[in-house]
């Protein structure tokens, strides 16, 4: 479903951004790569038979047995990496009129839905009727991919004002990064889709039938679309080559299963690619990506935005920082950086997006007050309704880039 050399296209330009190295420090460079995989990327300890840092550079196998053969897979010299120098325009912006001069920033608002119905298809919606709890006297009724739309808009303004080169992965509700909505690609790309997946036997003939005739919205979404869409979301954000990457999300309480009452818990925080298992180094565009963010600063970059982002959310919204014990995801499935509210999680995004960046996971949607405050549509912007409380998320992440670039 996937087409690796949009991976491999990806790295070759981040290869040539390097220049070839005067004096090689092989010993800082091989600490610093193997810092980075102790720190980010090796979820359980379970990855050196995937990997060698030799005196001449950083060696990737496909497997334990490719190693034991020594058959590489992928492999990256000290001398193409030595002179990797920050970009310029990221550490002169004290020197800039506006503080966000030239700075250039990608924004991807989560998820895609406009409206409720939207947000079945996709399964990102909160929907708590009101005869089904005593004491509240409404529908409540909450859609991610509306609130994520409406915090980017007020993001992308405050960015711009401040001087930024900013774009969105897409602008309007029920648009998706693939410049259509999902009714509109189904008509139009759905069937070429299907018998591509055939073609490349990631599904059979039968199952394609299957799709064609009996699957649901929800079905085709989650197995077929979703993959394809995130994909294009990084594809239109490498393209754009920017300094820094937003994902904006809107959280839940996960034991909250349903969704159907509240919560009283409420807790922000963030991802960065890494946390990764054996089983994630299987296919080879996975394991170009496991090299790029072992040998590339993106890593380091992005625990230091997303830490000065989640402290931001944190200050700004009054909501605690999650610990790692605040959700088994965070305990299962990721790593905890040294920043409180930075985990390192595998995630598509997180994964095949070549920038530093933060994934935001700002408060909980079914908490009682957050979901009464999200609903309270008193704004508009860019034809996009907007709550007091999207337009203080937004400020948070403003609040927390800003700090980010002037340090
Ligand atoms: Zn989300």
């Amino acid at each position: 479903m996937k087409n690796p050399f949009l991976f491999l296209s990806g790295l070759l330009f981040l290869l040539t951004n390097y220049l070839p190295a005067q004096d090689l420090d092989v010993k800082r460079l091989k600490s610093e790569v193997q810092h980075r995989i102790d720190t980010y990327l090796d979820k359980e300890k379970k990855l050196a038979p995937f990997y060698e840092i030799s005196d001449d550079g950083m060696i990737v196998y496909a497997s334990a047995e490719k190693k034991s053969k020594k058959e590489p897979d992928l492999k990256i010299a000290w001398s193409s990496l030595a002179a990797a120098t920050p970009k310029a325009e990221a550490n002169q912006i004290r020197n800039q009129t506006l503080p966000l001069e030239h700075i250039r920033i990608a924004l991807d608002p989560g998820h895609t839905a406009g409206d409720i119905n939207c947000g079945k298809i996709e399964q990102k919606y909160l929907q708590i009727p009101k005869d089904s709890l005593h004491h509240i006297p409404q529908d409540f009724e909450l859609v991610e991919g509306h609130l994520t739309l409406g915090v980017a808009l007020t993001l992308k303004k405050k960015l711009e004002d401040a001087g930024a080169i900013v774009m969105l992965t897409h602008h309007k509700p029920d648009e998706t990064a693939c410049g259509s909505s999902f009714e509109e690609w189904k008509k139009t790309e759905f069937n070429q889709v299907l018998d591509s997946l055939v073609l490349c036997k990631k599904i059979t003939v039968q199952q394609r039938l299957f799709y064609k005739t009996k699957a649901d919205n929800r079905k085709i979404f989650r197995d077929i679309f979703r993959d394809i869409e995130l994909q294009k979301r990084a594809d239109l954000i490498n393209a754009f080559h920017p300094d820094i990457t937003v994902i904006i999300h809107f959280n839940v309480d996960e034991k909250n299963t349903d969704w159907k009452k509240f919560t009283d818990k409420d807790f922000v925080m963030t991802f960065i690619g890494g946390g990764m298992l054996p089983s994630d180094l299987k296919r080879p565009e996975e394991r170009i990506e496991f090299l790029r963010m072992a040998t590339t600063d993106d890593l380091d970059k992005s625990e230091k935005l997303s830490g000065a982002v989640v402290k931001s959310f944190s200050s700004i919204l009054k909501v605690p920082i999650a610990s790692r014990t605040q959700a088994n995801y965070l305990r299962d499935n990721c790593i905890t950086t040294p920043t409180p509210g930075v985990y390192c999680r595998n995630l598509i995004l997180t994964r095949i997006v070549h920038t530093p960046l933060v994934y935001g996971e700002t408060l909980y949607q079914d908490n009682r007050d957050e979901c009464r405050k999200l609903m309270l549509e008193d704004g508009e912007i860019e034809g996009v309704k907007t709550s007091a409380r999207v337009r203080e998320v937004g400020e948070a992440y403003y609040q927390g880039i800003l700090t980010y670039f002037s340090k």
